[in-house]
């Protein structure tokens, strides 16, 4: 049988081999249907009944409320950074953000861009984004028609502890908008306290080309007039997210995912233990030696995307030449920051983790 080596990779990432076996056993003849789903329209019952299937299976894993809309949308979660203020900013008032490193500043900058006036309600930029904002430092302005955040900066590898409060000074709440891209998923969370969850499909969810949107239905009358229609989020509601094709086999992957997570995993409980064990063994490798390390405050440590250093950086390319020799694959750092980054997303199995700490364990013995 083919041989699967331990990925990292931070996106398109790692999806769960009971999945893609699944895909494969399934590819060339759906159900007796005679085709395989990429095949399909997207108007046949037999996809429709997919797509529908794939819904209800993430509603149930994130017990989302009847009130929320769940759209399955194209353009990456960077469309959406755009997306996002077409949508809510047809009333007037400004876009606030907490900016906890580049994710969050490319979603600032979209918005800026567009419609200008975007405003930062909390920075870490001061502390060099070790640490995300506390609750109190969060200021919205008077005018604030929502507040954005990222969960989980990817690069940086800087996940908040908390839901963050969208309230103005006044006292009144707006919508919390969350960039949920490189951590839905990995845990339970109380889709309540959202006004728009947003999350590109290659880490968590399935492959690339689709994005899940997660949407509080008093929210579809706040948008712009003059936006495309294909990023209305009341005409893809209204449309079934079928306003046009949609990625008909992303979303059928992602449906797999979401049955592995329910059936093999046993849900969100479950994987947020798993998630947590894992993180937490890496974590304790780097902090165990003065060969790696990494610079982010314990609270605010991904779970999902754990950079590292080396001390001396003339070692990094044998480190990942040896890595990848040793079958584990995709531990270099993003080309803006460098260095190692280690990826540990649901599909990512304690054993990669295992291997990896090992892998470091003898690295280090070999040239500490
Ligand atoms: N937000 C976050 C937190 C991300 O990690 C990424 C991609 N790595 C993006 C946005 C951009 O996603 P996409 O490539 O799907 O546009």
């Amino acid at each position: 049988s083919p041989i699967r080596h331990h990925n990292f990779c931070a996106g398109p990432a790692a999806l769960p081999t009971a999945v893609l076996e699944r895909a494969r056993d399934e590819l060339l003849d759906y159900h007796g249907l005679g085709l395989s789903v990429m095949e399909m329209s997207h108007r046949a019952a037999e996809y429709v009944a997919i797509a529908e299937k794939a819904e209800s299976d993430l509603r149930e894993l994130l017990a989302i409320p009847a009130n929320y809309k769940v759209l399955f949308t194209q353009g990456g979660a960077t469309q959406q950074f755009a997306a996002v203020p077409f949508n809510l900013l047809g009333a007037g008032g400004r876009a606030n953000f907490v900016t906890t490193g580049i994710w969050s500043n490319k979603a600032l900058a979209e918005a800026d861009h567009l419609f200008g006036d975007s405003r930062v309600a909390a920075s870490s930029e001061a502390n060099g984004h070790v640490a995300v904002p506390r609750p109190r430092d969060i200021v919205l302005s008077d005018d604030a028609a929502y507040l954005h955040y990222t969960a989980n900066e990817t690069i940086g590898g800087l996940e908040f502890d908390y839901i963050p409060d969208a309230r103005r000074p006044d006292g009144s709440d707006v919508p919390l908008v969350c960039d949920l891209s490189s951590s839905i998923l990995s845990g339970p969370l109380d889709v309540s306290k959202f006004g728009v969850i947003y999350a590109g499909a290659q880490k968590n969810i399935g492959p690339a080309g689709l994005v899940v949107v997660i949407v509080r239905d008093d929210l579809l009358d706040r948008a712009r007039d003059d936006m495309p229609s294909l990023f209305s989020y009341q005409a893809l509601s209204d449309a079934g997210s079928m306003i046009n094709t949609p990625a008909t086999y992303s979303w059928y992957l992602a449906g797999l995912v979401f049955e592995w997570l329910k059936d093999d995993i046993g849900g969100l409980g479950a994987m947020d233990i798993i998630n947590q064990r894992k993180a937490d063994k890496l974590y304790a490798a780097i902090d165990a030696s003065d060969f790696y390390s990494n610079p982010i405050a314990p609270l605010n440590r991904s779970r999902m995307n754990v950079p590292f250093v080396l001390a001396d950086s003339r070692l990094d390319k044998r480190f990942l030449a040896e890595s990848e020799a040793a079958g584990l694959l995709n531990l270099k750092g993003h080309r803006s920051v460098g260095g190692m980054r280690a990826s540990l997303y649901n599909a990512v199995p304690e054993a990669a983790v295992n291997a990896l700490v090992d892998f470091m364990a003898d690295f280090e013995q070999r040239n500490g």
